[in-house]
């Protein structure tokens, strides 16, 4: 039987450019020479973090629970007889399965108050990036707190993009983190593939809607603005599975 230790995220990939990052005159040699078993013991202590995953009998609602407790945004689901992961769950699937499965179901009165009545996201400290900040700042914010993606804002404080743990991964795919003094306007305009875009929200939409569009666009989070365009808050699934499978069960917020 085969065992599975540890996952390899881009969170990784961002923890290990941020300690090794010097200028971009100095390149990199511990990124490309390092093995993955020495990133483990010098940097994640592996002892102390060991796999968290599922099995295939378990509930829907303990992958959520997992998912959000845990603060982690892939939970592989394991075989316990042959250690084979059969697939691996995320916020996003569980929300898609939530969406076509809630259409069938009588909704619940709810949906129809807005999230800040409800109070279902982060309407204080959002961390924010700006647009001429360079590509090292933005992932000194993701070393330094939790969160998977920032708002970018211009000089008036108006949101333009947005900047997510997963973007930097298009560093490696185009070799370019070894110059990560570049702007993080510059990293979204050449970013390979359009990825998340900014998608946003307002203070009047619904819970509705907001459960509407982030499904359907298949995003993590939307951007809360006022009508200026200033960020007001995030909504993300974490914050929707929390409100949606967790507090009715009796689970309260885990984050704070
Ligand atoms: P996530 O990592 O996106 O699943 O979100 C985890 C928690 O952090 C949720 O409660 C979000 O509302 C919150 N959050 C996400 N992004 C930010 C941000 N840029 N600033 C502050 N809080 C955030």
């Amino acid at each position: 039987m085969q065992c599975f230790v540890g996952m390899l995220t881009v969170t990784d990939f961002i923890n290990i450019l941020h300690r090794y990052y010097k200028s971009p005159l100095v390149q990199i040699y511990e990124l490309e020479e390092h093995k993955i078993e020495t990133w483990r013991e010098v940097y994640l202590n592996y002892s102390l973090h060991s796999l968290i995953s599922i099995a295939p009998n378990s509930s829907l609602f303990d992958a959520v629970y997992s998912l959000i407790k845990n603060k982690i945004h892939r939970l592989p689901v394991i075989d316990p007889e042959s250690g084979n992961v059969l697939s691996i769950l995320t916020h996003k699937r569980i929300l898609k399965f939530l969406h076509i499965f809630g259409s069938m179901i009588p909704k619940p009165r709810y949906l129809q108050k807005t999230v800040k009545e409800l109070g279902i996201g982060t309407f204080k400290k959002i961390a924010t990036v700006q647009e001429n900040a360079t590509v090292f700042e933005a992932i000194s914010i993701f070393v330094e707190t939790h969160v998977s993606a920032l708002p970018v804002v211009n000089e008036e404080g108006k949101v333009v993009g947005l900047y997510s743990r997963f973007d930097v991964i298009n560093l490696a795919a185009q070799k370019s983190y070894n110059n990560l003094d570049m702007p993080v306007k510059d990293s979204l305009h050449g970013r390979l593939h359009c990825l998340e875009g900014v998608l946003k929200c307002y203070p009047h939409e619904t819970l509705e809607i907001i459960i509407d569009r982030i499904a359907r666009a298949q995003v993590h989070r939307l951007v809360l603005v006022d009508e200026n365009d200033f960020v007001r808050g995030i909504v993300s699934l974490s914050d929707l599975l929390q409100a949606l499978v967790l507090t009715p069960a009796g689970v309260d917020a885990l984050f704070s």
